[in-house]
């Protein structure tokens, strides 16, 4: 489609929302701030002029905007927002001057109202889908997790998320909760931990409020209770949870819960509830691998305004405890530690503010190369001489990529370890071997073999 047409196309769709939009919104969140940059086989990419206002659009506009293209243009369409100013509309000068005026006092107000719905419902902004991290551990949670926002009252009724300690169930249930609110203005959203349900039961119990207590959490289109395994053995609470459960399920609302264990292996939780979870989706989150942990330490390093090295964040990926939590507490530890010496975060602030080296430390440098110099059958002088013939070159090569990737050395480091090389000597063998392992094959086994003897994992 030409420009033009993506133009005309989006200068219709702005013009419906006008009406049915408030002002305020209208003005706040597509007036001048948005175009379409491209349409390719029913894939529409719409600009936006902000990050935050990307995620407000994804949020709680997404199908709004997807209803009209749809219409206007016979198709299915799937959109993708994106953050860019390219096609913005020039605002005229006096308009300029009034949104000036106004923008401010409308955002406080549109705002306002989302703030005040996130409160009552109990959820955490920070939280959100934006800034969770997807992979192969998680994907699936995730992705039912939109389901419920995108289709709720349907296929994933009950939703239960069940994962070990700090693997973002909690996250998730937040981040469900108010894209639900950002979505669906007035929806009775409530999200409690299971404890939250059992003290507030137990005291509407010892007051006589019962009566109020069910009315809270029957009265809801979407409820979100956290951990249930604590209800796991306390009768009373199983009933009661058994009974708002049933009451929400008939009157079609929608439920998510999470679990820290699959819910038919807690030995205490009564059948009936058990198949009334089956009855829905249940799906896992495991434990983040590598390159997970990698992707979500970069982003709270970058969430924390650190710009952390792809190495640095690769060697405290593999350091750190095995939670998100422990990573998160890397960077707070790491960043506390620039700030009170002033240094900037490098391998050496690293190594000692997270004891990263621990295990280097015990086996220096010097021992590592020795080791991988005897995986191969070399002495530490041959692996480090100058010899160019295949039996020296490769296993230094191998040695090279390894100080980087696992150690965490420097380039410059690598080259003065491995007999006072260049360090674009250490550039070139690192680049090399790594296109090798990334092929995988032979290469890529030999390099695993060697990483697990070295590191005993
Ligand atoms: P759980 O409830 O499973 O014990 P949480 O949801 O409390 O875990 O997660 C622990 C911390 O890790 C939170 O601060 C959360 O934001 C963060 N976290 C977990 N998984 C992710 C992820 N995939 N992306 C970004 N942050 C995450
Ligand atoms: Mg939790």
């Amino acid at each position: 489609m030409a420009v033009l047409d993506e133009q005309s196309l989006w200068g219709s769709v702005l013009a419906e929302l006008e009406l049915s939009l408030s002002g305020a919104n209208f003005q706040t969140w597509f007036k001048g701030k948005t175009s379409i940059l491209s349409i390719n086989n029913s894939l529409v990419e719409i600009g936006c002029a902000t990050p935050y206002n990307k995620v407000w659009l994804e949020e709680r506009y997404l199908g709004k905007i997807k209803e009209i293209i749809d219409r206007i243009t016979g198709a299915s369409n799937t959109l993708v927002f994106t953050v860019s100013s390219q096609n913005l509309q020039p605002t005229r000068a006096r308009e300029k001057l009034s949104e000036s005026r106004t923008v401010p006092l409308f955002e406080e107000t549109a705002s306002t109202d989302i703030q005040d719905s996130l409160k009552a419902a109990n959820v955490n902004q920070r939280y959100s889908f934006a800034n969770f991290i997807v992979g192969p551990a998680n994907q699936l949670a995730y992705a039912a997790a939109k389901a419920v926002v995108d289709a709720p009252f349907e296929r994933y009724n009950p939703l239960l998320i069940y994962g070990g300690v700090g693997v973002g169930k909690t996250h998730l249930l937040h981040a469900t909760a108010s894209a639900v609110l950002l979505r669906r203005a007035g929806a009775r959203v409530f999200y409690c931990s299971s404890e939250t349900f059992t003290n507030e039961m137990i005291e509407a119990i010892q007051r006589r409020q019962t009566v109020d207590f069910r009315a809270k959490y029957r009265g809801v289109d979407f409820l979100l209770i956290d951990d249930i395994q604590f209800i796991a053995g306390r009768e009373s609470t199983q009933e009661e949870f058994f009974h708002t459960f049933n009451h929400l399920y008939s009157q079609g609302k929608q439920l998510v819960f999470s679990c820290d264990r699959n819910p038919n292996e807690l030995a205490n939780l009564q059948e009936r509830l058990k198949n009334r979870f089956a009855g829905g989706l249940t799906v896992t989150i495991d434990p983040p691998d590598q390159e997970l942990r990698e992707a979500i330490l970069i982003a709270k390093a970058k969430e924390a305004n650190l710009n952390l090295d792809p190495s640095l964040g690769r060697l405290l990926a593999k350091n750190l405890g095995p939670s998100v939590r422990d990573l998160e507490g890397g960077i707070l530890r790491i960043m506390a530690a620039s700030r009170l010496t002033g240094r900037k975060v490098d391998l050496s602030l690293v190594q000692t503010a997270i004891g990263v080296k621990t295990t280097q430390n015990k086996r220096s440098v010097a021992n590592f190369v020795e080791e991988i110099a005897a995986f191969f059958s070399l002495s530490p002088s041959e692996i480090k001489s100058p010899r160019r013939s295949p039996i020296c070159a490769f296993p230094r090569q191998v040695a090279m990529y390894l100080l980087r990737r696992e150690v965490g050395l420097s380039f410059k480091e690598i080259a003065t370890e491995l007999g006072g090389r260049d360090h674009t000597t250490a550039i070139y063998a690192v680049n090399k071997v790594e296109t090798l392992v990334e092929k995988g094959g032979e290469v890529a086994d030999l390099v695993e073999d060697l990483r697990k003897k070295l590191f005993r994992c």
